[in-house]
């Protein structure tokens, strides 16, 4: 169960670290940012498809057992702003900050669900 909820969080954190490290990246060595920059969309698409399946199991999981919806759907919408930046519906420049949004946001979820899971009395 919580097996689940820290995968989900390193998925989040480690796209938290690649979008906060891009732009750096691209400051200082430009072509190590471009080769980056190149493929961020598919780390993206990879990130998301492995947040969806296992954030999406710990927090229904986690919502069965607690019966608190807050955390779900905290996690929903940091899923769907991932999923916005990286398809670029919205727009392309907005992939790095919809996603590093949405990936706060599911990280955030994530910290939700441990909390209310020990909260529950055993
Ligand atoms: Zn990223």
């Amino acid at each position: 169960m919580t097996q689940l909820d820290r995968t989900g969080l390193i998925l989040s954190g480690a796209c938290l670290v690649h979008c906060a490290v891009l732009p750096l990246s691209v400051l200082v060595l430009p072509s190590l940012g471009g080769v980056l920059f190149d493929h961020s969309s598919l780390l993206h698409w990879v990130l998301l498809g492995l947040a969806i399946p296992v954030s999406g199991y710990a927090l229904v999981r986690g919502y069965r057992e607690h019966r608190e919806r807050s955390g779900l759907l905290v996690g929903m919408l940091g899923l769907i702003l991932m999923g916005l930046g990286v398809s670029h519906l919205l727009a392309e420049d907005l992939e790095i900050p919809l996603t590093l949004s949405g990936a706060a946001i599911v990280a955030a979820a994530h910290l939700m669900n441990i909390r209310l899971l020990s909260k529950r009395p055993h």
